[in-house]
């Protein structure tokens, strides 16, 4: 065989998918619900886009990206994250002159080159919103609201919801001053990926896994301490909004997002069930990356939501997700005649909403039914000469055993009332 998936990539097999559908459905339909539209961009963009959209000090440009240059000497990359791809389609497409603000929504793979773990894949996937052009927290409290909503609609109670403000240009400025001076003296202490952030990007030590760093920042002062006058009434404003929706919130002062261009609002709902990679989705405000990618000065909010660590908090909290009704039914032939009069038999029966199949393989009648019950077809339509004669065959309940005759003609009606009927008692014995 050739070599594996790559590392850090998954398949995701029939007997899972449907989760993943289910998942897929239920956030396109809570993003309708609050006025948000789907939109799609390319799954690789001009490496630039990243460089500056995302920062070149953040970890995930430094050393993350899967960039290539391709037969037209461009340096491409696969996209790591979702929002500079849509703030670039914003600026491009001009939506920014629709009726404002524009409240976007998209699923998306994301590619980095992450050392794989549970919960941390090199291909992952993502639900990502963004809502561009409002500075009222009345967007983040939306932002936030939708991600509660989606979540508890899907009966995730064990998740909690952290806040932060991470302050703007202005007030960030003094407190990194503040901040590196608090570290000065741990430096030496510091693992190698911090002590390169000393002097680039120093609130991301707030945000190192290594327990080294955990205990050394213990009681570094925080930025939530030292907000500006207008990034402080932002932060009450956002917690009263909070409250108001009825959302429960902790506010935790240690959230540093990863990306290099959020201000003011931060925010997680993380998981304690899912081991250390336990946060399931991550957004914040961010005001002057649309500008800096070239457009006018709006500014946004929005969040990305990993689809493979919320179906593990899914699977961790034993919530059900009803896997999708199976084949109805399938027609077991005897003979050639009866194999050719199948197909048009066929046709009618999914013309009518009913999943059916007959042997494609050849097989004996034997065979036939034991492939019915292996895959779990409700019904069992069994016709050999004499039955096309008569237009009428015996129709056999896969589950309970019992066989009918049934004319060709009330085949579909049959088999739907009892096809429903069986999967009802299903339903209860599942209850
Ligand atoms: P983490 O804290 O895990 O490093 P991050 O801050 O890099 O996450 P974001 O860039 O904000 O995450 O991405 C949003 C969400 O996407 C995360 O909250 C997480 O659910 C998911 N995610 C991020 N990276 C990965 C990955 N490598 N594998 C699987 N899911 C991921
Ligand atoms: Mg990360």
């Amino acid at each position: 065989m050739l070599a594996g998936a790559p590392k850090g990539t998954k398949d995701t097999l029939p007997e899972r998918v449907y989760k993943w559908r289910f998942v897929e459905e239920k956030f396109a339909e809570a993003c309708r619900l609050f006025g948000f539209s789907e939109i799609r961009t390319p799954t690789f963009e001009h490496t630039e886009l990243f460089a500056r959209g995302v920062g070149d000090s953040s970890d995930i440009v430094e050393k993350q990206m899967y960039s290539f240059t391709d037969y037209g000497n461009r340096s491409m990359t696969l996209r790591p994250e979702g929002t500079a791809g849509v703030v670039r389609a914003f600026i491009e497409n001009k939506l920014y002159a629709e009726a404002q603000p524009t409240k976007l929504w998209y699923e998306i793979p994301c590619f980095r080159y992450e050392k794989p773990q549970s919960g941390r894949l090199r291909e992952f996937h993502q639900f990502g919103i963004e809502l561009f052009g409002s500075t009222d927290m009345a967007a983040d409290t939306e932002v936030i609201a939708l991600a509660d909503f989606f979540l508890r609609g899907l009966g995730i109670t064990a998740l909690s919801l952290r806040i932060n403000s991470i302050g703007c240009p202005v007030c960030r400025e003094s407190y990194r001053g503040i901040l590196k001076s608090y570290l000065e003296p741990k430096r030496e202490a510091l693992c190698d990926t911090c002590q390169s952030r000393f002097e680039r990007n120093p609130m991301r030590i707030l945000d190192c896994k290594s327990p080294v760093c955990r205990e050394l920042v213990m009681d570094a002062p925080y930025m939530l301490d030292f907000l500006c006058d207008e990034c402080g009434a932002a932060f009450n404003s956002l917690k009263r909004n909070l409250t108001a929706a009825g959302i429960e919130f902790v506010v935790d002062p240690g959230i540093v997002r990863g990306l290099d261009y959020y201000t003011k609002t931060a925010f997680e709902f993380v998981s304690d069930q899912i081991g250390a990679q336990g946060t399931v989705c991550g957004g914040g405000r961010y005001d002057h990356l649309i500008e800096s990618l070239g457009g006018p000065a709006v500014p946004g909010v929005g969040f990305g939501l990993g689809i493979e660590r919320l179906l593990m908090v899914l699977e961790a909290g034993g919530v059900e997700i009803a896997p999708p009704n199976g084949i109805d039914v399938m027609i077991v032939t005897i003979g050639d005649a009866a194999k050719n009069y199948a197909f048009g038999l066929l046709r009618e029966l999914r013309a009518e909403g009913l999943s059916a199949l007959m042997d494609d393989s050849g097989r004996n009648i034997k065979n036939q039914l034991k492939y019915a019950d292996r895959i779990g077809a409700a019904y069992a339509l069994i016709i050999g000469d004499d039955e096309l004669k008569e237009k009428k065959a015996t129709l056999r309940n896969m589950r309970d055993g019992t066989q009918r005759e049934a004319a060709f003609s009330e085949l579909a009606g049959i088999i739907s009332t009892g096809a429903a009927d069986a999967d009802d008692v299903q339903d209860k014995a599942k209850e």
